[in-house]
Order: structure tokens, then C-alpha cells, then sequence
């Protein structure tokens, strides 16, 4: 007989999974709490407008690749690659800086506040790049069995990256550019750490590495949400079945394996083995009721940022925004030290807009635009009240029409929020924390908590709080580190 497989979770990282475990011949069945698969990697529909819900573009796309080959399948997802990746608003200036992938257009976009760029982010992206090549195979896609294993993985990477541990994101970017505004352009991936760059350790430049010259930014065709079609069509074709409005609150034990997991109805769910795609640590808090998990131990592990996001289907074309465009203040220091850590809704928002109208013409009806924008906002541990979620949304719009000028209000066709509060009650993120736990030294690698169960020998994690991290490529790695923990453990089926 089959072995069988629960996923509890539908997230990017427990359908990759499922699709790793069937392709290996086990009886698959995923458990889900919402409505619809995908996790963050989600979609709203609301009359003709078809929105992402979270991500909006991807990086490392090979990953793809690497999912599908795994199981025997050629990548069914068509991407397409962002060239130029982004746009920057500052305040006070009326043009946006246009970010290049090229150089030499990057070069010429600064060429009155940056002399020489084009070198500067060359030699910039060079260093960072090494880092990312001589840490990828040994600390990003391995797994550890313990902190002495994973010391000396990284006695393996070369000593001359050591400096870029005991620095902030800031203070390289710093170092390598004299302008305010290049400085903050290339500090910005941090925030797609869920961080700020005064936080977050030079090491995540690596991250411009992967935007600007590995692999770039990558948009999918037909909207981020077909990759979860895609797959669950060919988890389908794998007799994979999922149930949705299943959310797992309790287990049951025996001789140190979990026999089965229960739903809020009381039903059992028995399978050989257990996967959880929900949060790492807070399901072993709140569902295991494990003593290092408490919410106590929650609250003072760090998080990263959550998600103020609005949905918004207007009436007539903007031209000043294109498919990534970044709005920000004049304080940027100030609003990052200050704002994350506050009760209050921001005064003066920073924000992303994504227009997916601007390349697919079937989400938004002819002549009309869909408009998602995201604002990083402090988490429920530090600002528990959203009932002003229309007042910062009014700030936001207002802002932006004023600084796209198209009058976005009285344009507007449908609109919806999601303030921290959903997003944590939808999903289950632990206080709204849009990207789970945050990466600081000492919360990656084998400080994270790890994709194998302390206690049940059949119980493993994966998604964005274990290892590697956060993110869709991380999250797709992760399903490939836990599948190899499975088969250590249990064999092949
Ligand atoms: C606003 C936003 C924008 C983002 N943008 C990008 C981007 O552009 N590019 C990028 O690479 N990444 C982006 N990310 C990050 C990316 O979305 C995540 O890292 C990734 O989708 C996480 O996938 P996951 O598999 O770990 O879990 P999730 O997507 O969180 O899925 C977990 C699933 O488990 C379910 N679940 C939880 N608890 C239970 C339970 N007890 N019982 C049953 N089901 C349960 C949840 O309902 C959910 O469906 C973004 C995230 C957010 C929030």
C-alpha cells in the first residue's frame, strides 16, 4: 500500500511539497484553512478585476526549473523578465529614477547625482555576488542537523566575507555610493526581507546581485496566481486532493509519532507522515503548545514587517506608473527607525504600487487599470488597532494621485484593504508578519527553526519561517531540503 502524506497548508512551499511527495508515490492530501490554495502567492477577484494578492514578481526562477525537472516535468510556467525592474519616486521630484538592469542606462538615469555608477555598481555587484555564489550551496540550500554542523559550513565560506556579518545593508550601500537617492534605491530589497536596511546585515546585498545581474526580477505570465493554477492542475493529474476550510488546531500522538492531526470541526486526519506549511514556530506554539514557542517566546523572536495592502480597479489608464514603482518620503533613516516599531499609522507612507494591467490585458476590463499597493506597517505586537485602516488608505491614494496625477478617487470602480489583522486571520501569519520570521544572524540557518520536528519522528516543516527563508524561490527550496529530510528518515516509497 502507498505511503501517505499530510500537507497542512497550501502556501507555494506545501504544494511544491505535495508535488515532490507524489511525484516519489505517496498518497497525498493537503489541508487547508482558507477558501482557495496559494497562501500569500494568492488572487482577489472582484467584478472584472482579477488582482495578486501578495507577491508581484520572482528572482532565482531556475528554482522553477529545478521544482519541476525533480518530478519529471517540463517548467509549464511562462515568465517574463523585468527590464527595467523598477521605478523610484522621490519625494519633492516630480520624475521618477527608472531602475536599469543595464549599467549603462542605470549610469546615464544618475549621471547628475552619481558620477560613475555604472563602476560603482559593477564592482558593488561583483563583491556581492561572490558572497552569493560561495554561500549559496553550503548555507542557503542545505540542511543542518545541528548548530556545530552548520559552524562549520560556514568555516567553509571564505574569510574575506566575514566583515559583511558585522555590518548593516546601510552602511555597505553607504560606503559604496555617494548619492542619498542610490544609496536608498539599492538599500531598498531589504524591505523584500520584511526589514529596514538599518537592520538588516550587509550579507542580503546579495540580494541586489540576484535582482540586477544573476538572474533579475521576473514577472508570470497571466499574473503570479497561474503558478499556483499550474500546479495544482498537475497535482490533480497526481491524485492529490485537497481540502479547503480545514484548519488543523490540535494532534494526537504515539510513541513519540504524531498519529493524526485535528481540525476545528474535531475531525481526525491520519497519515504516515506530517508536513506543515503553516508557520514554523508559531504552529509549534500554537497548535503543538511546545514550551520554547509561548507567545512570550514568540513576541520577542523578531518578525518581519506586515502588509497594509490596497486593491484598487480604477476607470482610464495611469501613465505615470509602470509594473513596479516604489513612492517614497524625505526622512527615509527617520521613517525606518521610527514607523515599524509605532501604534500609529504612518502620516507620511512609504509604499509599492504594481500595476498588472500594464502587461495582461485579461485582469482589469478594457480601459480600466488594477492598481496593488502595499505599505510596510508595523506588526499586532506594536499596533493592535486597524479600525483607522481607511484614514492611512485615503493618505495612500491621496499621495499617489497627487504624485501620478490621475485622480485615483473618483476613478475608482471596486476597492479593498487588508490590514495586518486579515492577513493573520486569513492565513494564519503569527501578529500579521507579511514574511514570517525575520533573517537576522541569528535566525537563519540552523538558528531557524528547523524542518524537522524536535519530538515527532514523522512531523516536518516547510515554508518561509524554516529554513532557508522567505520568499517564492526560498520557499520552493525549502520543499526540496524537507523532501530530502523524508527520505533520510523514511526511505523512498
Ligand atoms: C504582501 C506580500 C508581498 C510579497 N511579495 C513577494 C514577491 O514579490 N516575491 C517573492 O518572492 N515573495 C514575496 N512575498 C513572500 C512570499 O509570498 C512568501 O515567502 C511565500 O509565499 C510563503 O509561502 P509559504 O509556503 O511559506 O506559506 P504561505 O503562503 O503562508 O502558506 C501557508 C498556508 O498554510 C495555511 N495554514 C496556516 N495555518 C494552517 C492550519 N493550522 N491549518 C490549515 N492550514 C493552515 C494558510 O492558510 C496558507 O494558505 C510577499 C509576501 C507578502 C505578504
Amino acid at each position: 500500500m502507498k505511503k501517505s502524506a499530510i500537507v497542512i497548508g497550501s502556501g507555494l512551499g506545501g504544494l511544491s511539497t505535495a508535488l515532490r511527495l507524489s511525484a516519489k508515490g505517496y498518497k497525498v492530501t493537503i489541508l487547508e484553512k482558507y477558501t482557495k490554495a496559494g497562501g500569500r502567492l494568492n488572487t482577489i477577484e472582484m467584478d472584472g478585476f482579477r488582482f495578486d494578492m501578495g507577491p508581484s514578481f520572482m528572482s532565482m526562477t531556475y528554482e522553477l526549473d529545478e521544482l519541476f525537472k525533480s518530478t519529471g516535468i517540463k517548467n509549464p510556467i511562462q515568465l517574463e523578465e523585468l527590464d527595467p525592474l523598477y521605478q523610484v519616486y522621490f519625494e519633492g521630484q516630480d520624475k521618477p529614477r527608472i531602475i536599469w538592469k543595464d549599467l549603462e542606462k542605470l549610469g546615464k538615469e544618475f549621471a547628475d547625482i552619481e558620477p560613475d555608477l555604472a563602476a560603482k555598481v559593477d564592482k558593488y555587484l561583483t563583491r556581492a555576488g561572490e558572497f552569493f555564489h560561495d554561500t549559496e550551496g553550503k548555507v542557503v540550500k542545505s540542511n543542518f542537523n545541528s548548530k556545530l554542523g552548520y559552524a562549520l559550513s560556514l568555516t567553509r565560506v571564505p574569510m574575506k566575507h566575514l566583515p559583511y556579518l558585522f555590518k548593516t545593508m546601510w552602511s555597505e550601500v553607504e560606503k559604496n555610493f555617494s548619492s542619498e537617492e542610490v544609496r536608498i534605491i539599492f538599500s531598498l530589497v531589504a524591505f523584500f526581507l520584511g526589514a529596514t536596511p538599518f537592520q538588516t546585515p550587509a550579507i542580503y546585498s546579495l540580494l541586489n546581485y540576484t535582482e540586477m545581474r544573476h538572474n533579475g526580477y521576473w514577472k508570470v505570465k497571466g499574473g503570479m496566481y497561474k503558478m499556483v493554477e499550474e500546479l495544482l492542475r498537475l497535482l490533480k493529474e497526481r491524485d492529490v486532493e485537497i481540502v479547503y476550510g480545514t484548519e488543523i488546531v490540535g494532534f494526537n500522538n504515539n510513541n513519540g509519532s504524531l498519529s493524526s492531526v485535528v481540525d476545528q470541526n474535531g475531525k481526525l486526519w491520519s497519515a504516515d507522515i506530517f508536513i506543515s506549511n503553516a508557520d514554523a514556530a508559531s504552529f509549534r506554539g500554537e497548535v503543538l503548545n511546545r514550551k520554547a514557542y509561548t507567545e512570550e517566546k514568540l513576541d520577542k523572536m523578531h518578525w518581519t514587517l506586515a502588509p497594509f495592502t490596497i486593491y484598487i480597479g480604477v476607470k482610464g489608464k495611469v501613465d505615470n506608473l509602470m509594473h513596479h514603482n516604489y513612492f517614497l518620503g524625505s526622512n527615509f533613516k527617520g521613517y525606518a527607525d521610527t514607523i515599524f516599531t509605532s501604534s500609529i499609522s504612518p502620516q507620511k507612507p512609504y509604499y509599492y504600487v504594481n500595476v498588472l494591467s500594464k502587461s495582461e490585458t485579461d485582469c482589469a476590463p478594457e480601459g480600466h487599470e488594477n492598481i496593488f499597493i502595499l505599505c510596510p506597517v508595523p506588526d499586532l505586537r506594536y499596533k493592535k488597532d486597524w479600525s483607522d485602516k481607511e484614514e492611512l488608505a485615503n493618505n495612500i491614494i491621496d499621495d499617489l494621485s497627487k504624485r501620478t496625477g490621475f485622480d485615483i478617487n473618483s476613478n475608482t470602480v471596486v476597492k479593498k484593504i487588508l490590514t495586518p489583522e486579515d492577513w493573520a486571520s486569513t492565513l494564519n501569519l503569527y501578529k500579521g508578519s507579511g514574511l514570517g520570521l525575520a533573517h537576522d544572524i541569528d535566525q537563519v540557518g540552523a538558528f531557524r527553526p528547523k524542518n524537522k520536528d524536535e519530538k515527532f519522528n514523522n512531523l516536518y516543516y516547510v515554508g518561509a519561517s524554516t529554513t532557508p527563508g522567505t520568499g517564492l524561490p526560498m520557499v520552493i527550496i525549502s520543499s526540496k531540503l524537507v523532501l530530502q529530510r523524508i527520505e533520510e528518515d523514511h526511505g523512498t516509497v
